[in-house]
């Protein structure tokens, strides 16, 4: 099940989206989920949420920016307006959300390590800001996976679009059915990462993305009455480099 965790909408100062549109966008591109990841806002998070209907999972979020480089809070039920990075965090996490550091690398920013302590996650590829290397599968962002490693985050993908057909252009595997599944298993660090689908590494994706689908089916019928660590995908062990070879 595929997941675009970084959207804008008309509702950032930077996108000119609307929510209905995103949904739209987003179910004709075969995503499970969404989350809608505005600047300093969760309204269109709302907005999409309430027009998304049962094919659709949309995750409330938003994204602020902090003296500490940007952070994106997801599961909000209101927005944290705040430029400190402690704080925001802090504001998330008292409403039983999840925190991750989109585009961590951009401007060749690293994140504090303070803060790297506090934070869920961390995204490994941004359809914006990440290159795609052709000759090298190993795409996404390489530092990423030492820090996720170092400071046990979870790694997500996602499109940061900032227009309807931008939707997608980064997904992040998780064997998660509803948003419950989708926040136990992100925690869980049960992710695996894609690209855009029309990218010169498509195949590579599409090939990871087969065996993953197969491997996350056959962990739910598994799994299905008896919780216990799943056997799929971007393991904080293992590192994302081998799956998407
Ligand atoms: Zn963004």
């Amino acid at each position: 099940m595929e997941y675009d965790l970084h959207i804008h909408s008309r509702f950032s100062f930077d996108s000119r989206s609307d929510p209905a549109r995103i949904v739209a966008a987003a179910k004709k591109t075969g995503l499970r989920g969404i989350a809608v990841t505005d600047h300093d806002s969760i309204e269109g998070g709302l907005a999409a949420q309430a027009i998304a209907g049962p094919d659709l999972i949309v995750v409330v979020g938003m994204e602020a920016t902090t003296e500490g480089g940007d952070l994106i809070g997801l599961y909000l039920k209101e927005a944290v307006v705040t430029q400190n990075p402690f704080e925001f965090v802090a504001g998330v996490k008292s409403q039983g959300g999840i925190v991750f550091i989109p585009h961590p690398f951009r401007y060749h920013v690293v994140p504090d390590e303070e803060l790297l302590a506090q934070v869920d996650g961390i995204e490994g590829y941004n359809g914006r800001s990440s290159r795609l290397r052709e000759v090298d599968p190993t795409w996404g962002e390489p530092k990423v996976e030492r820090v996720a490693k170092e400071h046990d985050l979870f790694v997500v993908s996602g499109s940061d679009a900032h227009r309807p057909s931008q939707v997608g252009r980064g997904r992040t595997v998780v064997p998660a059915a509803t948003a419950e599944d989708l926040r136990r298993e992100l925690m869980k660090g049960n992710t695996l990462l894609c690209g855009p689908r029309r990218s010169a590494l498509a195949h590579v994706c599409d090939e990871v993305k087969g065996a993953v689908a197969d491997r996350v089916r056959q962990w739910i019928d598994k799994n299905r009455n008896r919780p216990q660590e799943p056997e799929f995908g971007f393991s904080r062990d293992e590192g994302a480099r081998d799956e998407t070879r």
